[in-house]
């Protein structure tokens, strides 16, 4: 498979993720946060699937596509691991959905992040909230979820909190 194929179907499985994730949590209220900002499109994505959520986006260097900027309330920037721990202080409440974007080619990097994110994210979500990952993440909080169909296992993660 090319890097072209594979970066085709990273990204058709992370919609398929995000689009699942709306039968997932109906009915669980609570904010949207958005880890990664990038270009902005899943971003983007996110508030088309869920127009009446707040959705809090976390990015380091936020340089998205105008359109797809956050207003300023709604962008934490700095880095996660200083912003994610005390993060509930500036939310409504726990998080329904948790979206996690932010691997790179570092794979060393992204094993130590994910392992991080594994023991941080838990108490920033309500019960039967839902993280979808470009990251695998091994916590007995989070129950891993089945991906919807067509996608091959490990393509994206899904799980849902505890
Ligand atoms: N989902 C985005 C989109 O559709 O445009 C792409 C996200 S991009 C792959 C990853 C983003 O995560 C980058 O903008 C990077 O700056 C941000 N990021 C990575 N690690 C971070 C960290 N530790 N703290 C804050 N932001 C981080």
């Amino acid at each position: 498979m090319s890097r072209l194929d594979s970066f085709i179907r990273r990204l058709e499985a992370q919609r398929a993720c995000l689009d699942a994730s709306r039968a997932l949590i109906a009915g669980l209220d609570g904010p949207i946060l958005e880890l990664g900002l990038g270009n902005g499109r899943t971003f983007d994505h996110l508030r088309c699937l869920y127009p009446d959520r707040e959705i809090f986006v976390f990015e380091r260097r936020p340089d998205a596509h105008p359109a797809s900027m956050p207003d300023p309330d709604h962008l934490i920037v700095g880095d996660l691991e200083e912003t994610l721990p005390g993060a509930l202080a500036r939310l409504p409440g726990p998080a329904a959905l948790v979206h996690s974007d932010i691997g790179t080619g570092d794979a060393a990097r992204n094993a130590r992040i994910a392992r991080w994110l594994a023991a941080t994210l838990p108490p920033l979500i309500r019960t039967g909230g839902v993280v979808a990952s470009d990251q695998k993440l091994e916590s007995p909080d989070l129950l891993p979820q089945p991906l919807p169909d067509a996608l091959s296992a490990e393509r994206y993660f899904l799980y849902r909190r505890r």
